[in-house]
């Protein structure tokens, strides 16, 4: 059985470009990049390429990329160092109620530790409550972390006016923008932030290497301390084919932002299955469907069943998908993004979650639009 893959927001299926370029790094050019000989200087170089590729994606400076083991350890970098170099007497970090876990137990720690933790609440559809975020940025504000595009509703955070508030209240501004390359432009400049985070295995390159983009001038502090890789912001020998791969992983994402009629082509086929599964399921609904979303995520309510049995059975005709985080895929806990959007426990966890990628086809919407129905059709009449 040819399987349905409808789980891009937990991870993509490497590109084959990507695992093409990252073979002969773990082959015969397998050098550590820091050696001093003709090898080592081809690893090195190789990473400088990547860096170059990243920068293009980001629209940033090649010094202001820092790479890491994933966007876990990049969001736990810019928390360490933004709450260690904040000025004295700024006790204040703010985050939102949608954040990923990465960035939800990195600022309740910081609250464990004295921080004063705001949380900016949403709306139903996943709306950042803007008036209650710009008016707690103030000058007792050390640190804002937030959400670009909602890993679990694919909703898109306004932070339109966020990056100038922070920089005019002295506080600094870190975005999880994860789920956003290949599906929209991104764009350091003018999201105005000083810290940003990405990981590679969400845009089709290999798990376990990703980017904290941190501004030129941003006081800094590292988290790993030992080498002086990557301009003395994170220790330890380069994974030089991860750092390939991702490079690769970039610039494709890059080139799917901006093929306009490619995304909009996969937001068609989002659409096609959202609609068809809330016009033939009574008492469903389109999680967040109100806002405006990355083109690729769907998270509906099916009303009256637990997810995880809708998951079981659709799994067994072939088609992936995920009740919201794969992060919190081992807990029974309903989904704390869609509590956070008023929704009730029942709602929670009974919702599922569709991803896409630029792969996804016409004729495995269709199917998937089938089993779905099919199982929540068969899951009601017992
Ligand atoms: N932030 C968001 C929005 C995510 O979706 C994820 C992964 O699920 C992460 C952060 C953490 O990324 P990683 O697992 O690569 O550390």
């Amino acid at each position: 059985m040819q399987r349905i893959y409808l789980d891009n927001n937990s991870t993509t299926r490497p590109a084959p470009e990507v695992v093409e370029a990252m073979a002969p790094w773990m082959h015969e050019r397998h050098a550590n990049p820091s050696s001093p000989h003709p090898a080592g200087e081809a690893s090195a170089d190789a990473i400088r390429v990547a860096r170059g590729q990243v920068t293009s994606l980001l629209g940033c400076l090649p010094s202001e990329v820092c790479f890491t083991s994933g966007a876990s350890e990049s969001i736990a970098t810019a928390f360490a160092s933004a709450l260690a170099t904040a000025p004295e007497g700024r006790r204040k970090l703010i985050v939102s109620s949608v954040e990923h876990s990465a960035v939800k137990y990195s600022a309740q720690r910081a609250e464990d530790e004295g921080w004063n933790r705001v949380v900016i609440g949403v709306d139903e559809e996943g709306r950042l409550d803007r008036e209650q975020l710009l008016c707690e940025i103030d000058s007792s504000c050390a640190f804002v972390s937030l959400i670009l595009a909602n890993n679990e509703t694919g909703v898109l955070s306004d932070l339109q006016g966020v990056g100038e508030a922070c920089r005019a209240a002295g506080a600094s501004l870190h975005v999880d923008a994860v789920q956003v390359p290949g599906k929209m432009v991104l764009d350091v400049g003018s999201l105005g932030c000083d810290f940003l985070s990405l990981s590679a295995h969400k845009l089709h390159g290999p798990a376990g290497v990703g980017v904290l983009f941190v501004r030129s001038g941003q006081t800094f502090r590292p988290l790993i301390v030992g080498g002086p890789q990557e301009d003395e912001r994170r220790a330890g020998t380069e994974n030089v084919a991860a750092i390939v791969g991702l490079g690769v992983a970039a610039q494709l994402a890059q080139i799917r932002s901006l093929d306009t009629e490619s995304l909009a082509a996969m937001e068609n086929l989002r659409d096609t299955l959202e609609q068809r599964l809330l016009a033939s399921l009574p008492d469903s609904r389109a999680n967040g469907a109100g806002s405006p979303r990355v083109p690729n995520t769907s998270n509906v309510y099916l009303g009256g069943l637990e997810a995880a049995y809708v998951l079981a059975v659709v799994g067994q005709e072939g088609v992936d998908a995920s009740a919201g985080s794969a992060c919190n895929a081992t807990s029974t806990a309903p989904s704390p993004v869609l509590m956070a959007m008023g929704r009730d426990e029942a709602q929670a966890s009974g919702s599922l979650r569709f991803s896409l990628s630029a792969h996804t086809t016409a004729q495995e919407i269709d199917r998937a639009g089938d089993v779905v129905i099919a199982a929540v059709q068969a899951l009601r009449s017992l």
